[in-house]
């Protein structure tokens, strides 16, 4: 009996609220100063969540405890990307540290330069070496990963201060020890070699978002609630560290070092940026970590706002999808699967949106019609909207739009007007949108239908139809994949086709979720698909002919002669490629040591982001060196360059640690003060103009710069804000240059 109340009161209490377990990543420290915050303060409990703080062990393997169990969330470096790209079913929830304070730290002596490190010590954390930012460092030096010598996964701080070797820490909590004992220490900051992407992410099970979305979304609210707390009230936060979380035994100098050393560190707006992700993804790809590219954004918390009905719809269907396999490149077939453009779409479309749904294959689009007509399929991914299957369908928006045009044999000319087509064949696939927009503007035109335009094709090449019509990327796919050299696009339609998702009548709830996730597809995910799908096909097959394979056989046998050659000169390049594009993904000026364009721009959203939202002052100096063009005229481009460097040195010891300084353009430059006033950004500018006119640049004379100021104002954007500052250099250089201008 009591155990059925107890049963009772389990129940309800885990109605009233949800338990969820989170995994700390390390031990206690202000790097969970968020978490605490948010449930010590009530802001888990007032989302209705009941969360436990776990222990942290040397040995948990946080990935595996995240997918293993439910309901539990935790936080990891960057290396989260690398694990997701590997296929484990994790969702990246938040950045908590948009930069990561993770570096290499060496404590041996005879470790100078970080090419050393290949044959010592180096206790370094298996993960470490899945950081983007670790590796990408080490790789650009060439440094062998594989051959490592790593002695041990973990050390304790004990080790650290004993111990003579190389160590990942965090700057921001194991370095105070080793600073505070006056070890002698070399750091390896990624940072300063230009690879700086995530530190901590909070993530969970993709298990968890699909089953518990309500939750997820919750414990996100009040975590953030939590972290904009603990840096409002660093005392407050330490001290209940101290009194709840302290297993570490930490002293309050400690935490309080570490608090105004994360500081800097903290994510804005906890959201992601697509350019940086991007990257890390690129670096995984150029060091060979990962082989297949997936697809990163599978793996990023994306929550679309779903009414109760449209997820009560998605939760209680299992949706049946039909395609055809013959409409290359949107529904095609590659090893016995069902591939291409629309397959993406609807991948991505199914990922957001949670969706349970398995897609079948019928040859006959007519048949496709039927069984939607009749309730036999629920749903096909790549048609239009006729008037004709309004009746029994819906529609989506559409995903994607392309022009269709027309293809003839080479022999014809430029067609730029359908009349041309008049009392002319035209092959088109039987009921396809094409065959009923020119039966009915053109029914002069005579058409011969025809399986699908594969079959339309072949019949314009052998002579037997005039033209065939169909949307831009079928017809280029077609055309460059199969043997159809004697054909061409001759011209466009006035049609464009809008390529949506059809949907039985009935199943109309699912019209607006669809939409909202074709409007999450970002532009880079659909610039994605694009690529794999359009530019990779354009290769014309052989035209099969005796003399032509003569040829071929005579050129292979030449190859393989030349390949040997060939494979060790590939070995160089791949390296120098390899170098060449990490200096692409890094963030420093190679020139001047200064971050780069890449880098400023960024930096200059998130200061913006900042002065947004916390009413904190921002101004900006935008800088040009005068007459530079007759520099280089003068002395050369080398003792341009040497200017370049000397003038970044100077500029870079006159500003502070906490402002950006970055290389524009060619020799423009840009200052991001936070912090800073627009009088005091007058001053400093000032202060730069008279040092760089003093200074003499070895041999090359009368070197200044014009100076734009200006300092953020309501509403601005990083457009609008560089377009002013922008504009008041120009002034400077209209009013006699050596000088400064403000608004
Ligand atoms: P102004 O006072 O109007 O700015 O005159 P300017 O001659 O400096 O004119 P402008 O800004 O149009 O020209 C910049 C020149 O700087 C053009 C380009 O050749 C040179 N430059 C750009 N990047 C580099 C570089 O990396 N090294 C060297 N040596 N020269 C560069
Ligand atoms: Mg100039
Ligand atoms: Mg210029």
């Amino acid at each position: 009996m009591y155990k059925v109340i107890l049963f009772l009161l389990l129940s309800i209490f885990s109605y009233a609220s949800q338990i969820i377990y989170l995994q700390p990543k390390w031990k206690d420290s202000f790097q969970f100063a968020g978490f605490y915050m948010a449930k010590q303060k009530g802001f888990y409990k007032k989302a209705g969540l009941n969360v436990h703080i776990l222990e942290y062990k040397d040995n948990t393997n946080i990935i595996n405890k995240v997918l293993d169990n439910n309901n539990t969330y935790a936080v990891a470096g960057s290396e989260l990307f690398y694990w997701a790209l590997k296929g484990k079913k994790i969702e990246l929830l938040m950045p908590i540290l948009k930069r990561s304070p993770l570096a290499l730290l060496s404590t041996n002596p005879s470790v100078k330069t970080l090419k050393d490190i290949q044959n010592k010590h180096v206790l370094i954390g298996k993960n470490a070496l899945k950081n983007p930012s670790i590796v990408a460092m080490l790789k650009s030096k060439g440094i062998d990963i594989d051959k490592l010598n790593i002695a041990q996964s973990r050390y304790s701080i004990k080790d650290l201060l004993t111990k003579k070797e190389i160590f990942a820490i965090y700057t921001t909590d194991e370095l105070y020890y080793v600073k505070k004992k006056k070890i002698k220490y070399h750091l390896f900051n990624p940072s300063s070699f230009g690879f700086d992407f995530y530190g901590d992410i909070l993530f969970t099970s993709q298990n968890e978002v699909k089953n518990h979305p309500k939750r997820v979304k919750a414990f996100i609210k009040a975590t953030k609630e939590g972290w904009v707390y603990a840096f409002k009230h660093i005392n407050e936060t330490i001290n209940t560290i101290l009194k709840y979380y302290n297993t570490q035994h930490l002293t309050y100098d400690k935490l309080k070092n570490e608090a105004y050393l994360l500081k800097p560190y903290m994510s804005e707006n906890f959201k992601f940026n697509n350019k940086k992700i991007e990257r890390i993804e690129d670096i995984y790809v150029f060091l060979n970590m990962i082989s297949n590219k997936l697809d990163i954004s599978n793996y990023i918390y994306n929550p679309l706002e779903l009414t109760k009905k449209e997820r009560l719809f998605i939760k209680s269907h299992i949706i049946k999808c039909i395609s055809t396999p013959t409409w290359a490149p949107f529904n095609t077939m590659k090893n016995g699967k069902l591939v291409g453009i629309a397959i993406d779409y609807w991948s991505l479309i199914k990922k957001r949106l949670h969706l349970k749904s398995k897609c079948t294959i019928d040859n006959s689009w007519s048949n496709i019609l039927y069984r939607i007509k009749h309730k036999t399929a629920d749903l096909t991914i790549s048609t239009t909207i006729t008037p004709k299957r309004e009746k029994y369908a819906v529609f989506s928006k559409p995903y994607s739009s392309f022009p269709i045009v027309i293809a003839t044999r080479n022999n014809i000319g430029f067609i730029s007007n359908m009349d041309f087509l008049k009392n002319k064949t035209v092959a088109v696939g039987k009921n396809y949108t094409i065959e009923k927009l020119i039966r009915k503007n053109y029914p002069s035109i005579k058409i011969i239908e025809t399986k699908d335009t594969n079959m339309a094709l072949k019949l314009v090449r052998d002579g037997r139809a005039f033209a065939t019509a169909d949307i831009l990327p079928v017809i280029a796919y077609n055309i460059n994949k199969y043997d159809f050299s004697n054909l061409k696009i001759a011209g466009r339609t006035p049609w464009k086709f809008s390529i949506r998702i059809m949907v039985r009548k009935d199943y109309k709830e699912l019209i607006p979720a669809i939409n909202k996730a074709i409007n999450s597809i970002t532009d880079e995910e659909k610039a994605k698909i694009y690529d794999s799908w359009i530019s990779v096909h354009y290769q014309k097959g052989y035209t099969k002919n005796t003399i032509l394979n003569i040829f071929i056989i005579s050129i292979i046998i030449i190859l393989i002669t030349l390949t040997w050659i060939y494979y060790l000169q590939k070995e160089i390049a791949k390296r120098k490629k390899l170098e060449k594009e990490l200096e692409k993904l890094a963030t420093i000026d190679k020139l001047t040591s200064i971050y780069n364009r890449y880098k400023t721009d960024l930096s200059l959203h998130s200061q913006i982001e900042i002065s947004k939202r916390y009413k904190r002052p921002l101004s900006l100096i935008f800088f040009d060196i005068d007459f530079f063009k007759k520099v280089n005229d003068s002395y050369g481009h080398k003792a341009g360059d040497m200017v370049l460097s000397k003038l970044c040195e100077i500029v870079s010891r006159s500003v502070r640690k906490s402002d950006i300084f970055g290389r524009w353009g060619g020799e423009e430059f840009l200052i991001i003060l936070p912090e800073t006033t627009e009088d005091e950004a007058i001053s400093l500018a000032e202060k730069l103009r008279q040092k760089i006119e003093k200074y003499t640049f070895d041999k090359v004379k009368n070197i200044t710069c014009s100076f734009g100021v200006t300092n953020y104002k309501n509403g601005d954007n990083s457009e609008t804000i560089m377009m002013r500052v922008d504009k008041q250099l120009y002034k400077a250089k209209q009013n006699g240059r050596n000088r400064i201008e403000f608004v």
